[in-house]
């Protein structure tokens, strides 16, 4: 009689997978109203003789159960920890991801650098508005309407009086309208032009410059122009070719020996050797008259520099709108 229990039981035992069903099983047989505690409960029911006999069965069956039980339950749960470790298991002989760090974008590093040049010669850094008037883009740096020089650049219009400012020019004539010489600032920023091929973006950046006091000749002009080529780029030739801005007289172009061929011409300097990198000049009398500034009192220069064409030329890159797709595979390359 006890054999068939013992047998169905073994048989329940060996299809269970789960902690759970385990629990049922338990429950089936030994729980509160499980079959062999049922028939425990009915032993009083029967004679003294089969009482024992019976009860002995009883008991060494339940306590085969539980032992079984207890078995299964730690198989169980071994079975279930080395699935977790298999599942969870980690390679650590793979290749580890790599980990960037932002940076300064080129163009900035480059600006950056410049403005660290200028302030050791004790220049200031002075800023203006990149929505500008027109009088102070053009008119009081002696461009008048009706001045050829306007068609030079090609101006973003907000309204007849208002432009996107063409260049930093106009910030030499906010701060002499507000400051007496001596003067030695740069004036970094954005500027806009309406033009895009592989040299041209019609934003970009200007570093304008202006030192005026009594008696600036065009030595101090030279002297502080070579010393700031000769620290961006090195021990380069520099060279200064005659030239004309309205706003300067005289003006001139300042080229820099080809610092991608050593002089010998390639396709980056077209072959000439140099290259052009700055524009300068003495600050023209209209200009001071336009700041108001006592006819013939001071005498000052200017320069003027696009930031991106320097920064081109220090790293070689050679197309501008590299700067302005902010691809990460350009980017960290600096
Ligand atoms: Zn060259």
């Amino acid at each position: 009689m006890q054999d068939p229990l013992k047998q169905s039981f073994l048989k329940d035992i060996n299809d269970i997978s789960s902690i759970q069903e385990l629990v049922n099983l338990k429950a089936k047989y030994i729980g509160k109203k499980g079959i062999i505690t049922e028939k425990i409960k009915n032993l009083g029911r029967l004679t003294p003789e089969e009482r024992r006999s019976q009860g002995k069965i009883l008991n060494e069956l339940k306590g085969f159960i539980e032992e079984t039980i207890k078995n299964k339950e730690e198989e169980l749960k071994q079975k279930e920890i080395s699935e977790i470790l298999k599942k969870e298991f980690i390679d650590i002989t793979l290749p580890g991801k790599d980990f960037y760090f932002g940076g300064s974008h080129p163009v900035n590093k480059t600006l950056l650098e410049i403005i660290d040049i200028f302030r050791e010669l004790g220049f200031t850094v002075e800023e203006g508005p990149e929505v500008e008037l027109d009088y102070y883009n053009f008119e009081a740096l002696n461009i008048p309407k009706d001045h050829p020089a306007r068609d030079m650049q090609d101006t973003f219009y907000v309204s007849e009086d208002v432009v996107l400012r063409t260049h930093t020019s106009p910030v030499q004539v906010r701060v002499m309208e507000n400051k007496k010489p001596p003067l030695r600032f740069i004036s970094p920023g954005k500027v806009y032009r309406c033009d895009s091929d592989v040299s041209h973006t019609p934003m970009f950046h200007q570093v304008e410059g202006l030192m005026v006091d009594e008696d600036v000749s065009f030595s101090h002009l030279k002297g502080v122009l070579v010393y700031f080529l000769r620290r961006l780029f090195g021990d380069i030739p520099v060279r200064f070719r005659p030239s004309f801005f309205p706003f300067t007289e005289p003006s001139t172009e300042i080229d820099i020996g080809c610092i991608i061929c050593g002089g010998n011409g390639c396709r980056v300097c077209k072959g000439t050797g140099w290259l052009e990198v700055l524009g300068a000049g003495m600050v023209h009398p209209n200009v001071f008259k336009f700041a108001g500034y006592p006819e013939g009192r001071y005498t000052g220069f200017a320069f003027g520099m696009g930031v991106e064409r320097l920064t081109m030329l220090k790293y070689g890159i050679d197309d501008i709108r590299l700067f302005f797709e902010n691809d990460i595979r350009f980017l960290r390359q600096f």
